[in-house]
């Protein structure tokens, strides 16, 4: 049953003039009484084949001319290079054999006609159907792009040697604030879906050193944006003796090593998708600048911007931002009074704490938040009393302080979001296969 031939070889020309089985899916099919065009879809690409009646005989002329789109087959045929076909090849069939048909009664819903309402945007329909529609071409190029981003993730880090470490999803108190906590029932009790895996690396930095996840991290965003969902992909780092500017350093090395990886790995998936590759080519290459908050805070009053000195940069901040950037840029130092208490304070002015975001051109955002970590126990009681946040559930985490606390910091990137900017998606819902916001948890 194994598979040995995929359709981008073919299309590639590993197979001219020579006779193939391969297998998958109709894409499109259409034609006469005497010859059938069948466009066949696999994972790698998609090809034309040619089906005369004269040729395969009647009983399979008729089982090709009525098989609906999706249904799955067997084909043999000549492989045929032919410049007017798309991909530059066709099959010229000899057999076929359906494997799995489609009842003409539930023919396939995601039609031509369904994706063009839906006009790039994704319709309830779309959304309630999202189990098929993965097989459109648009999703199953984002799904690829989406995996060479986690390799690259991956591959960064353990090529400098960090160890992959896994945190509980099951958690007692909050990292990123209590309005964004999902409450689960435990035992009679209550517990919480973790907002990020941060906290448990702390812990395990005095053992590790330098330490990274891939992990999904739970927050209840109630309001809908297009870069929020209820359940993201978080991949976090956390590395001991290290400065905001070494933390900040490897944040740029792994967003430049994941532009590269897609320069590789997923140049046809950008093309496809509309993206500039020079501009990739200099997420890859260029240096991302850093630019304290009291800046970013004069540059937006200079735009004539309501924004006031303390408060944190939502979306519409950062979008008129980014909109003067060619590259990431990195927001440093910003007002203790909009971070939380685990951000170290800058022993230079007690003002500011010790972290940065990075945010994304094209008016894309923030995609990083980090810095250097309160690591002294005293400073850590200090922060938590002036924030009033009670103790009970963060004592493990002192406790990290009290047996030889040394200096620390760490980074938490939105897997999805990366993906979105660089696939140049409108919406965060459209790199990820089955998205989770406010109103959804089906299919
Ligand atoms: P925002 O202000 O945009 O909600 P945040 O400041 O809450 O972000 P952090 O707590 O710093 O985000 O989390 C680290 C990273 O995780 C963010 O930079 C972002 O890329 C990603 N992230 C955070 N919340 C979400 C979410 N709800 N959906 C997708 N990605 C998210
Ligand atoms: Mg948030």
């Amino acid at each position: 049953m194994a598979k040995d031939i995929w359709i981008g070889d073919v299309q590639n020309g590993d197979y001219d003039g020579q006779e193939v089985e391969l297998k998958g899916w109709i894409k499109r099919t259409r034609g006469s009484n005497k010859i059938r065009f069948v466009v066949l879809r696999d994972s790698t690409g998609t090809i034309q084949c040619v089906a005369k009646r004269d040729v395969v005989g009647d009983d399979a002329f008729e089982a090709i001319a009525s098989a609906l789109i999706e249904s799955s087959l067997i084909v043999r045929g000549t492989v045929n290079v032919d410049e007017r076909s798309e991909g530059g090849h066709e099959l010229v069939v000899s057999g076929i054999e359906i494997v799995g048909p489609v009842d003409p009664e539930r023919p396939f819903p995601i039609t031509e006609s369904a994706m063009k309402a839906a006009d790039g945007g994704e319709t309830e329909f779309l959304l309630d159907n999202r189990h098929l529609y993965l097989r459109t071409s648009r999703m199953t190029t984002m799904l690829k792009m989406r995996s060479s981003v986690f390799g690259a993730i991956h591959s960064y880090f353990r090529d400098l040697d960090f160890v992959e470490y896994q945190a509980p999803n099951f958690v007692a108190g909050a990292v990123e604030g209590g309005s964004t906590l999902f409450e689960v029932p435990y035992f009679g009790r209550k517990a919480y879906l973790t907002q990020s895996w941060q906290l448990y690396a702390e812990a395990a930095m005095p053992a590790l050193e330098r330490l990274y996840t891939i992990a999904p991290s739970f927050r209840a965003e109630k309001s809908r944006t297009r870069r929020h969902l209820t359940e993201f992909w978080h991949a976090e780092m956390e590395i001991a003796w290290a400065s905001n500017d070494e933390v900040m350093n490897h944040g740029e090395g792994v967003v430049r090593h994941i532009a590269s990886t897609l320069l590789d790995e997923r140049r046809e998936e950008l093309q496809s998708l509309g993206r500039d590759l020079e501009l990739i080519g200099r997420y890859a290459d260029s240096p991302f600048p850093r630019m304290r908050y009291d800046e970013a805070i004069e540059i937006l009053q200079g735009k004539g911007v309501d924004v006031e000195w303390g408060q944190d940069l939502d979306y519409s901040k950062e979008k008129i931002l980014t909109q003067d950037f060619e590259v990431p840029h990195f927001l440093t130092h910003y007002p203790k009074v909009a971070k939380p208490f685990y951000h170290r304070v800058d022993p230079e002015d007690d003002k500011y704490v010790l972290c940065h975001d990075l945010l994304a051109p094209e008016g894309y955002g923030e995609i990083i938040g980090g810095g250097e970590r309160t690591w002294s126990e005293q400073e850590i009681l200090a922060r938590l009393e002036e924030e009033g946040t009670p103790k009970e559930a963060y004592q493990f985490y002192i406790d990290t302080r009290s047996y030889g606390g040394v200096p620390h910091g760490g980074f938490g990137l939105g897997v999805d979001r990366v993906c979105s900017w660089l696939g140049g998606a409108d919406h965060i819902r459209e790199v990820i296969p089955f998205p989770r916001d406010s109103r959804r948890v089906t299919p």
